[in-house]
């Protein structure tokens, strides 16, 4: 209001000046004198016409600015509310990565684009029984474990995702398969290697067993998720704790034991 009532002050100062040097000049041409009433009628007009005026323009002036201050804010809130929530409908809210639809939509983005990759389909080993023996507060906290090591394992090399309950996906676009299983054999370790207590005193062990599926171009999420679904299965049925991939079929074994 300060500010308000100082640029009035000199624009009413400015406006007496112009109607003084006005009349002044408008009397010499008529060949007057300046005497005392021209001077306060000069000094009068403007002092009660031009402070109330421009009090109330630069009033409004100043509140149209505040107003436009406040938009700009509001609008800076929402886009970033907006950004949020844009983040925060591509996340599955327990572990942070990516939820199952986008992760099909990223899928989709990447066959479209022409490109191949590798999709791994990763899943917990017996994990009902963990629920089963230490609830499902705990179970909570395994899969955000497993996460962990996914995320840590995947970096930004590709994107990952938890596709399902227990059931987690990776994809790595233009991988090669060797890359793809030196990859699932990190998250295999990483997973076998987690100090994982449930409760202070107690250590569980955790596990995960992968499919692998492969795709040299134009990814296509349905069918290499046929596939990785395909070799999981039989992950689990040799036992767990392993990963399986079609070139590997035969050796039923854990990686380092396919590749050695
Ligand atoms: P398998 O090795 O064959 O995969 O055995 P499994 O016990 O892991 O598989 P099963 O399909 O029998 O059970 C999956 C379990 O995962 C049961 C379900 O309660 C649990 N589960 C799924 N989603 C969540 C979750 O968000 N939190 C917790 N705590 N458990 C979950
Ligand atoms: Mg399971
Ligand atoms: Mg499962």
């Amino acid at each position: 209001m300060k500010i308000v009532l100082l640029k009035a002050a000199l624009a009413t100062c400015l406006s007496i000046i112009a109607s003084l040097a006005i009349c002044w000049f408008v009397l010499s041409m008529a060949g007057s004198e300046m005497d005392w009433f021209p001077v306060i009628m000069s000094a009068l007009c403007p002092l009660l016409i031009a402070f109330p005026a421009s009090t109330y323009t630069f009033y409004q002036n100043h509140r149209i600015a505040l107003a436009h201050a406040q938009l700009e804010a509001a609008h800076k809130e929402l886009a970033d509310v907006h950004g949020d929530l844009a983040i925060a409908a591509r996340t599955d809210g327990m572990t942070g990565l990516l939820n199952r639809s986008s992760f099909i939509a990223d899928l989709d983005e990447i066959g479209q684009r022409g490109t191949g990759g590798v999709l791994l389909v990763i899943d917990a080993d017996d994990f009902k029984a963990i629920n089963d023996t230490h609830g499902h507060l705990i179970g909570d906290r395994a899969l955000c474990s497993i996460a962990s090591v996914i995320r840590d394992a995947v970096g930004d090399t590709g994107i990952a995702a938890r596709i399902g309950g227990e059931e987690f996906g990776v994809f790595v676009e233009a991988a090669s398969l060797d890359d793809g299983l030196a990859l699932a054999e990190k998250v295999r370790l990483g997973v076998e290697q987690l100090v994982f207590r449930p409760t202070w005193n107690e250590i569980t062990a955790l596990s995960v067993s992968v499919g692998v599926a492969f795709a040299e171009t134009k990814a296509d999420f349905s069918s290499l998720m046929a596939v990785a679904d395909d070799q999981l299965y039989r992950a689990k049925r040799s036992g767990r704790n392993r990963i399986c991939a079609p070139q590997l079929r035969g050796s039923g074994g854990r990686l380092r034991a396919a590749i050695g």
